[in-house]
């Protein structure tokens, strides 16, 4: 164990810098970065991550040495500053900050102003040219945060909502407030705050029955420790699992010299981004209060203003800006956040505060940016050269791809519709669902299907779950920096706040808008992209044509090695999907035609060729049957032109195709020319009492050999035909549920024979085509040498061979695998992401063995893994030629197998 401990910063370098984001979590890492690169950072010092493993490991003692280590860094700061703690002259006081590797949202806790009593109050006082006002601002703060983070969590309380004592607490200023007839904070005097520190600490006293420490040592160590313990608070626990954060990091605490963004109006605080997190704009973007303190801006207490005539909106648009405020402090600022940008090639957001006209920055990480502000800048910093292609490719996630191609509301129905009301739009898209008014509700209501709006005043860390439940939140307070803002915009959720048109009575569970009462489980429709409201269900289309969407998926495919084809079932679906960048059909399943809605006619023939009891009766059907089929494959053929198309041959188990009700059996008994009593006698002798591993697959192509012989000619007769017709056909044909060998040289034989025929029918030379199987038996993959001896092809149909290799049926895992991936027995659902460890290996030597064979056979996936970014990967690390998802999922494939190239070179 590296046991420092404690890392310095300050005075224009630092112990750290930004690549110890493991030991030193993302803030301390970061903080230690800008102080070397001699950007004003307030000095101060981290407790590394390792000191809260420890913590926890070892039940809550510290690593021996800590306080030592503290207490020289503290005289470090001490030094540099000419301030000491805790010191009634000349005070110095800290803020205690949390950081984890990864920036977790207001998860963890943050306390301003430690070392502020009764004894250093004068001293600060003195200190601010005796702004006593100043002074008892700060200590309300501080007493607000203490008694909320520290005594009230050490106490083991857990109050709902609204009944913490923050809350309390902030009753009894509002209570203040109107009595005084002050609107805002700011408005209330020296006199008024300190009577207001008064009664707050008779308030924590009479509910937490303990005292406000006023010994700085003891509000230090307790802020340190409560940064700590809040690792494993409810909240944080909760943004992990989602998140999918590992327990074990811990979390750093980083203790600070303050700086007073609250000492009047000359000083001020603020958060920005380099450029814009909504949209991506290369614009430096953001808001700030004057008179204020740390988390005011987030918190959506006072309406913040732009920070420049870029930032400003509907909503802060009267307010003056930064830029015009504080000039001198502005171009300080648009400097520093310039060269940071350049520093750290990527967007940067930041925390700033100015103290009586001097610039100091408190944080600075990589800023969270939705789905299209992620390809916009990803692109612009391309062209900007500040990153290369490999880099851009890795700054959008598939998730914030997906964004892009989500739904948006109906342009036409939305232009027809009048809006309730307007916010701030703080994730993108559209979203439409039932309102529900808190977060449980969300989860609740999400659980039985339902569509769910989350409407509340403003959102806190305990919601979470809830807004990741929710398709839309929309809150009555906050701005573009407050926790629903920045939480959605991480999730790429549509997402408006700031609707301050909203009066939410969480109680009744009903909100008013503008003269309307809505109650819980009305339908709302939000457009997240531009922050309007509309109340009912408005139809939603997805938004597919995007210039950079396209311009993006094309650096992808310079990068990427895989191939991306899809699974498409009708010429429909081929074409969409081709519009999307498939480079062709990976599963066609000929079964499909016969579900589709529109002519029974087939359908009513395949009954009778299942239903026929000899050769005959069966050929007689499929002659009937046959023009349908050559037409559907003909289509599909045709529309991916020049492009190879996967068919594969009739896959599901018979009985599914029977009809079950009366009428539709009497009309086959009468096509068929049989009773009913022999119809019925047939329908059950079809019956298999497991017939996911029945009679299907290839298993009818080798009882009834008529039914492989009309599929393989209505393949070689539609590809001759497009031939003629100057098309370039290129049927790969697949044979399905294979387990040896014989079963394939059985097959090919029929398919030879037939592709002969065809040939001199049409005075044909060659159709391009090949044969091969799919690889969804575990058998298969161990014999695949003596498969790739027949074989030209493989396509690992994942589904089947997920549920073979674990024994686990696909249509049941709903009563088991939840509590498989609650216990933590398999790391999560395997027929979401390939399961690497175990059916990887399958796949791996299903592959070699198959290639020992036959050097140039073409390898790819037709489960529903190929459109799943982490499977993706695996993909192209085992070699395959390519992957074949949904035709929706063909953007994100393109990305994940980019990806994929860029992280294994
Ligand atoms: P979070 O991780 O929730 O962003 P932070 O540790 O960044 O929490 O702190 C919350 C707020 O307190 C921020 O607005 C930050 O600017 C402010 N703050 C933190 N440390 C100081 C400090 N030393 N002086 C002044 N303000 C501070
Ligand atoms: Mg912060
Ligand atoms: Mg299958």
């Amino acid at each position: 164990m590296a046991s420092r401990m404690v890392y310095f910063f300050g005075g224009g370098k630092a112990e750290g810098n930004a690549k110890m984001k493991e030991l030193l979590g993302g803030k301390g890492a970061n903080l230690a970065e800008m102080a070397n690169l001699g950007v004003p950072v307030p000095p101060g010092f981290t407790i590394t991550t390792e000191v809260c493993t420890h913590y926890y490991q070892n039940k809550k003692t510290h690593m021996k040495g800590l306080k030592e280590k503290v207490q020289q860094a503290i005289q470090k700061v001490e030094k540099l500053m000419g301030k000491k703690f805790g010191d009634s002259e000349n005070p110095l006081l800290f803020s205690v900050r949390s950081g984890a590797r990864k920036s977790m949202p207001g998860m963890m806790e943050t306390v301003l102003n430690v070392g502020l009593n009764q004894k250093t109050i004068p001293g600060l006082v003195k200190q601010s040219g005796g702004d006593e006002r100043f002074v008892y601002d700060a200590y309300r703060r501080l007493i607000m945060m203490y008694s909320d983070v520290v005594m009230e969590k050490a106490a083991g309380i857990e109050p709902k909502d609204d009944e913490g004592i923050r809350k309390q607490l902030e009753k009894i200023m509002d209570q203040l407030k109107k009595q005084k007839g002050c609107k805002s904070d700011t408005d209330l005097t020296a006199e008024d705050l300190k009577n207001l520190c008064t009664s707050f600490k008779a308030k924590i006293k009479e509910v937490l029955h303990k005292d406000f420490p006023d010994d700085p040592n003891e509000q230090l160590w307790g802020g340190i420790n409560a940064v700590f313990s809040s690792w494993n608070g409810k909240r944080a626990v909760s943004y992990r699992r989602i998140e999918g954060i590992p327990d074990e990091w811990g979390t750093a605490v980083n203790v600070q010299t303050m700086v007073f963004g609250n000492m009047g109006n000359n000083s001020a605080t603020g958060v920005a981004f380099t450029r814009n997190p909504g949209n991506g704009e290369n614009n430096f973007y953001g808001e700030y209060l004057i008179n204020a303190q740390g988390e005011d801006v987030v918190a959506g207490i006072r309406t913040p203003a732009p920070i420049n005539q870029y930032s400003k909106s509907e909503h802060n648009k009267e307010l003056v800006a930064l830029e015009k405020a504080m000039p001198k402090p502005y171009k300080e600022l648009f400097a520093i956040q310039n060269r940071l940008e350049k520093h750290y090639h990527d967007m940067q957001d930041i925390e700033f505060t100015i103290e009586n006209g001097r610039l100091f920055m408190l944080q600075c990480r990589i800023g969270k940016r939705n789905g299209p502000a992620a390809v916009r800048m990803a692109m612009d910093m391309l062209k900007e050269k500040l990153i290369k292609k490999e880099e851009a490719v890795m700054r959008v996630t598939p998730s914030q791809l997906d964004e892009l191609l989500h739904p948006i509301i109906d342009p036409m129905a939305e232009k027809a519709q009048k809006p309730i009301a307007r916010g701030l739009p703080a994730g993108p898209g559209g979203a439409c669902g039932q309102i529900v008014y808190n977060a449980v509700d969300a989860v609740e209501w999400a659980k039985q299907g339902k569509m769910v709006i989350l409407v509340r005043e403003e959102t806190n860390p305990e919601d979470v779950e809830g807004m990741r439940a929710a398709k839309g939140i929309l809150t009555a307070r906050g701005g573009m920096t407050s926790h629903a803002a920045l939480v959605a915009r991480g999730w790429g959720k549509c997402c408006i706040v700031g609707c301050s048109a909203l009066e939410v009575d969480l109680g009744k569970k009903e909100v008013h808008i503008a003269g309307k009462v809505l109650k819980e489980g009305d339908w709302l429709t939000l457009n997240g992209t531009k922050g309007v409201v509309y109340q009912g269900q408005l139809p939603m289309i997805d938004a597919t044509r995007n210039e950079l969407l396209h311009g993006f998926l094309k650096v992808c495919d310079s990068l990427r090695k895989l191939g991306i084809r899809t699974n498409a079932d009708t010429p429909e679906d081929a074409e969409k999907a081709r519009q999307f960048g498939a480079e062709g059909i990976g599963l066609f399943r000929t079964e499909h035609m016969f579900y589709g809605i529109g002519s029974d006619e087939p359908l009513f023939i395949l009954r009778k060729m299942i239903l026929s009891s000899t050769l005959e009766e069966r050929k007689n059907a499929i002659a009937e049957l046959y023009p349908y089929v050559k037409k559907d494959i003909k289509a599909t053929i045709s529309a991916m032109d020049g492009l190879p198309v996967v068919i594969r041959l009739l896959d599901p188990p018979l009985h599914e195709f029977v009809p079950r009700d009366r009428a539709r059996l009497e009309a086959l008994a009468k096509d068929l020319n049989i009773s009913m009593e022999e119809l019925e006698k047939r329908a059950v002798n079809l019956h298999e009492s497991n017939p996911m591993m029945g009679h299907r697959g290839v298993r009818l192509g080798i009882t009834y050999p008529e039914i492989t012989e009309m599929q393989i000619r209505a393949i070689f007769e539609s590809s001759a035909e497009l031939l003629k017709e100057g098309k370039k056909p290129y049927p790969e044909i697949m044979v399905p549920v294979v387990c040896c060998s014989w079963e394939l040289e059985d097959q090919f034989a029929i398919a030879k024979r037939i592709y002969k025929e065809v040939l001199a029918k049409y005075n044909l030379k060659k159709i391009k085509h090949m044969f091969g199987t799919m690889i969804e038996v575990p058998r298969a993959a161990i014999v695949a040498d003596k498969l790739a001896e027949f074989a030209e092809f493989f396509s690992f149909g994942t589904n089947d061979l997920t549920q073979m290799s674990f024994g686990f049926s696909r249509d049941d895992i709903g009563g088991f695998l939840p509590d498989y991936i609650r216990k933590g027995i398999l790391p999560g659902d395997p027929f979401q992401s390939i399961d690497q460890v175990g059916l990887g290996e399958l796949i791996k030597m299903g592959i070699q063995r198959g290639r020992k064979t036959r050097k140039n056979l073409e390898v790819g996936i037709c489960g529903e893994h190929g459109g799943e970014p982490k499977s993706i990967e695996f993909c192209h690390r085992v070699g395959m030629d390519y992957v074949s998802c949904s035709p929706f999922r063909v953007p994100i494939a393109r990305l994940a197998a980019a990806q994929a190239a860029v992280i294994n070179k």
